[in-house]
């Protein structure tokens, strides 16, 4: 394996931020991660995975070696019992793995179409749309553990998943997913709680569900290959219910622990940030919560307007904003 010095990651993340980092290369195999791994400790520089970049906000240099995530492969396990677990390899595109699944009659992963990034980055931030994560379908994963430099396998229960949360995110860049395993239920039925599919009938099959989904995605949020973005810029804020009921008007989503989860782009809109530009760098006019880039925006355009969107919806209703994508 080569290290490319000076690796251009400018076409490599969907905010579509020019970036360099000091290091780069593309990892094909699993095996690859090993030397990567000596190589970069050999430079004194971090390691970092980037899959399709559509998570993380760079700096114009990141001074890190950048492992580019390329491996592929799928396969299916069928048991005797009627149910199936599907494994993929961590550089395979995500939404086109969902949509492999289907076409193989196996349902369970349709209502996370579309999302873009790669297999071994969902676990990371335990993707989930329309009513489902990650977390929900995932049996096991393999990683590369870069401390005690060997493989492990782990189960969900190990993964400490949460709302766009996991051990890997709070683990700093420790382990690095090389391949994922998915149970997909025997006994599927359609999950439709969502607005945009509640108008489905109640049979609807999972490519039925696959293609509204995407439709839905297509008419909701920008398309980050003509608009660069990274989806939602900041989660949805959990608070404790009193600081929700002094915010008139804002949706809230009970959550079981009695705190309650707001709507992020509500908070955003009702500052009056929506089309808002600060440079190339703005707020998506169909949509609070996305960040774009209007052609050239910088790392520091984008980050000053993040800082404040979040310094006026603080002063303002009381409710810290936690950005979702990661600068590596
Ligand atoms: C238009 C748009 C819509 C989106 N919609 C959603 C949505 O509905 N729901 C949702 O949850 N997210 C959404 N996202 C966010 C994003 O798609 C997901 O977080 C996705 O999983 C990121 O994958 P990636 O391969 O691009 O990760 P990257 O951006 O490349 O990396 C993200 C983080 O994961 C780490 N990482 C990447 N690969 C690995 C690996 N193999 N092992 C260990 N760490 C790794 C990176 O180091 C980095 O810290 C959206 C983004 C966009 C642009």
């Amino acid at each position: 394996m080569n290290l490319i010095a000076d690796f251009d990651l400018s076409g490599l993340n969907t905010l579509g931020l020019a970036a360099r980092a000091r290091f780069g290369a593309r990892i094909e195999s699993a095996e690859a991660i090993e030397e990567l791994a000596a190589l970069a400790s050999g430079t004194g520089l971090p390691l970092r995975i980037l899959g399709g970049g559509s998570n993380v906000v760079l700096r114009e240099e990141v001074a890190a070696v950048v492992g580019f995530m390329a491996t592929k492969g799928k396969s299916i396990d069928q048991r005797a019992d009627g149910s199936a677990t599907v494994t993929a390899q961590a550089g395979e595109d995500w939404s086109e793995f969902v949509a492999w699944t289907i076409s193989q009659g196996l349902p369970g992963l349709e209502n996370l179409a579309g999302i873009p990034g790669t297999v071994g980055a969902a676990p990371v931030q335990n993707i989930g749309a329309y009513g489902i994560e990650l977390a929900d379908r995932m049996e096991s994963l393999l990683v590369w553990d870069t401390q005690e430099r060997r493989q492990v396998r782990l189960g969900r229960e190990d993964c400490d998943f949460s709302y766009r949360q996991s051990m890997f995110k709070r683990s700093g860049n420790r382990f690095i997913v090389l391949e994922v395993t998915f149970a997909l239920p025997r006994d599927w039925t359609p999950n439709l709680s969502y607005p945009g599919l509640d108008s489905l009938p109640s049979d609807a099959d999972a490519r039925t569900i696959m293609e509204r989904v995407l439709e839905v995605r297509r008419a909701k949020l920008p398309n980050w290959r003509t608009l660069g973005n990274v989806g939602s810029f900041f989660h949805n804020p959990i608070v404790q219910p009193e600081l929700a009921q002094g915010i008139a008007g804002v949706p809230r989503y009970p959550q079981r622990d009695g705190s309650v989860k707001l709507s992020a782009a509500w908070l955003i809109e009702a500052c009056g940030f929506k089309g808002y530009r600060h440079g190339q760098a703005g707020v998506y006019d169909k949509h609070a919560l996305i960040l774009v880039n209007h052609g050239g925006a910088t790392y520091g355009e984008i980050t000053q307007l993040a800082a404040r969107i979040v310094e006026t919806v603080r002063d303002r209703f009381g409710v810290t904003l936690i950005q979702e994508p990661i600068e590596p």
